[in-house]
């Protein structure tokens, strides 16, 4: 009897290493007509007749990540410029996301996925909706091509719905380790990429920084002048201090 062995590096598949690779992910964006319905509920009919608009997938990311779900016109405009937002089936009602709180709980999916190693991903997400998380699952990239008109050749990822658009920008920002990292105020939730090597950097803007340097120093007196009072010490004696 023979027995074939066949080793671990024969049936591995080869990789072929890249120099450089120019990546663009873009949206093919069909326009839509979202509702929000009596119940509270985003609606949509999908129909495949709709105009196509091509959108960058960073762009659509951060208007994404900016919205308020709470700020319905803002959310529906966005919506219909976008179109679907995961695949659906076409000519039918559609409703993903439901209402402004799984909006808000995709948003919080996304930036968690931004600010994490990949190695991660697999067990992140605990108490978000199964629905949500299955989405984000979904590792593959959409659909690509080359384009050679430029100076250099670029892969262009297509995406047909906003979510896969959305994912196919954190694979490639993890691809190119690009970082990320939340703001350091406490309520504010934006997520930042940390650029030109600012590791220090900690809040997303100046608006936050300067919010929290007040919070530090109103903090710092209202300790200072409790540790005067169980002292003895007047308040106006602390503040010249
Ligand atoms: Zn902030």
């Amino acid at each position: 009897m023979v027995y074939i062995c066949i080793s671990a590096s024969y049936i591995q598949m080869p990789v072929q290493k890249l120099e450089s690779v120019s990546v663009s992910v873009e949206l093919n964006a069909t326009s839509g007509n979202w509702s929000l319905d009596n119940s509270g509920r985003f609606t949509c009919l999908h129909s495949m007749q709709a105009a196509k608009t091509r959108l960058d997938g960073w762009f659509v990311r951060k208007e994404f990540l900016d919205l308020d779900p709470e700020d319905v016109p803002a959310v529906l405009d966005f919506l219909n410029q976008t179109g679907m937002f995961v695949n659906a089936p076409t000519g039918k009602e559609f409703t993903c996301p439901a209402n402004p709180e799984e909006l808000r709980q995709f948003q919080s999916l996304v930036r968690l996925y931004l600010i994490s190693d990949p190695a991660e991903w697999r067990g992140m997400g605990k108490g978000f909706p199964g629905k949500l998380l299955h989405y984000m699952k979904w590792r593959g990239l959409p659909h690509f091509r080359m384009d050679w008109s430029g100076e250099a050749p670029t892969a262009v990822i297509s995406a047909g719905f906003t979510f896969r658009a959305l994912m196919a920008t954190i694979q490639i920002d993890k691809w190119r380790q690009a970082k990320h990292r939340k703001c350091a105020r406490p309520e504010c939730e934006t997520v930042f990429p940390i650029q030109g090597g600012r590791f220090n950097k900690i809040y997303c803007d100046h608006i936050c920084g300067q919010y929290q340097a007040i919070r530090g120093y109103r903090k710092r007196n209202a300790l200072k002048k409790k540790a005067g009072k169980l002292a003895g010490v007047e308040p106006n004696e602390i503040e010249g201090s």
